[in-house]
């Protein structure tokens, strides 16, 4: 590979996606002092159409229509859901639903999935696991009588298949698992690792967070049971955005949500007596959902599948490849080590570095306009989302990080952690 910067222009010159880069705020800087942001899949940045979106839906909807709006706005989670499934989740109409958190999320299908599996007592999900995910897990198992069994997970490789197929058994009811991991960004194989559970006769609950919209994911062909993400990340719905939640359609029937609330209920304005769950998707809503949070997802769904979850895989894998191959040329010497899979087959849109001073790394390479995530324990994780980052970005950010270490900048910073993020 061409380790150049002018190779990384020439990248950029025939990016397919190279305009979607200005429909973002805060990209117009081309100087050297820029900021280069690679924690857009922590948090995606601004698209620029969705203030404009979030004003309509304010002065308009609210400030003039009241209450009236709510003609618009009750069948927004389900419209925007089928958005969703048919823009980036390869999945039918009437299998998505925009909700709650993606931790709510997670707790309703979870919740529901044991209970389609009468007489097992066993729920699956791996030591490594983004800590929401864990902590959920445990709590249902709490609450239903069950047993957690935690599968050893590489830290940088993920979830070997033949581990989780040894610990998959009849006692199995659900398996939850990350189909991109949050700290190495190892890819799981979502169709091969559905048919293994399929095979033992459990469900398995995907958490598509760090895939949604950076690696292809084909929720119908795979045959997927259940998933949630989040859209704050890759699809850039902005801070505390709605969470998606997917039930594949022959399950819905026997799904029930452990939050009888009444956006779930049949027929919800009969303001019936009793609780009777919605016929489709819809039985997996809570409350009333967050108007204003949905207009900043449609704008960054529609980015999305307008861009191309093809196209932004390939361009994100491209951009992976260069940031592993900067590092093998650059950072390595100074005593970092790639912290995730090398097989660009194996792995998402981020890529992961370890190094004994990686949280004083991580501040000074803030300081230097670089923007990467400290993970524990020891990693520093850089993730160019594809629809707004530039290969001369990775190249000019991994030159900052080459640079920091060659002057030893990390020593200056403290090693204890003020606050983690
Ligand atoms: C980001 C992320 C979450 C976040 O959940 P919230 O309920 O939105 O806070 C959960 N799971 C995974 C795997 C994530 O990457």
């Amino acid at each position: 590979m061409d380790l150049t910067r002018a190779a990384a222009e020439a990248l950029d010159a025939a990016d397919p996606l190279a305009s979607f880069r200005e429909r973002f705020t805060g990209t117009g800087d081309d100087g050297p002092e820029r900021l280069i942001y690679l924690d857009g899949n922590s948090l995606g940045r601004l698209p620029r159409e969705t203030p404009a979106a979030l004003a309509r839906v304010v002065e308009q909807q609210w400030g003039e229509g009241l209450v009236g709006s709510w003609a618009g706005w009750i069948g927004e989670a389900t419209r925007l859901g089928d958005a969703l499934a048919d823009g980036v989740l390869g999945a039918r109409p009437g299998e998505v639903l925009v909700a709650d958190s993606t931790s709510v999320n997670l707790y309703k299908l979870l919740m529901a999935g044991a209970r389609a599996r009468p007489g097992r007592d066993v729920l699956v999900c791996t030591a490594d696991d983004f800590p929401t995910d864990r902590y959920v897990v445990g709590g249902v198992a709490e609450a239903r009588g069950m047993t957690v069994r935690e599968l050893p997970a590489d830290l940088d490789e993920g979830l070997d298949p033949a581990t989780l197929a040894a610990a998959l058994d009849e006692r199995v009811a659900v398996v939850v698992l990350s189909l991109v991991a949050y700290r190495s960004g190892a890819l799981a194989d979502l169709a091969a690792v559905t048919r293994l559970v399929h095979d033992a006769g459990a469900l398995v609950l995907w958490d598509l967070s760090h895939a949604v919209g950076a690696v292809p994911v084909q929720l119908a062909a795979a045959d997927a049971d259940l998933a949630v993400g989040c859209t704050y990340k890759y699809l850039n719905g902005g801070p505390g955005a709605p969470a998606f939640l997917y039930v594949r359609r022959d399950l819905q029937a026997q799904l029930r949500s452990p939050i009888q609330g009444w956006f779930g209920q049949r027929d919800q304005f009969a303001m019936g007596p009793v609780y009777e769950p919605a016929e489709g998707i819809e039985r997996f809503g809570v409350g009333t959902p967050p108007v204003l949070g949905m207009a900043a997802v449609e704008v960054g769904a529609r980015l999305t599948a307008e861009a191309g979850v093809d196209r932004l895989a390939t361009k994100g894998s491209a951009m992976a490849e260069l940031i592993v191959a900067l590092g093998d040329a650059w950072l390595a010497p100074h005593g970092i080590s790639l912290a995730s899979p090398r097989d660009p087959a194996r792995r998402g849109s981020h890529v992961t570095f370890a190094h004994p001073q990686a949280w004083q790394l991580t501040q000074a390479l803030v300081d230097r306009g670089v923007v990467p995530d400290f993970r524990t324990p020891d990693r520093v994780r850089l993730g160019p989302a594809p629809l707004y980052t530039r290969f001369v970005d990775v190249w000019d950010g991994m030159s900052r990080f080459r640079d920091v270490l060659a002057e030893g900048a990390q020593e200056s910073y403290p090693a204890e952690r003020a606050r983690v993020t």
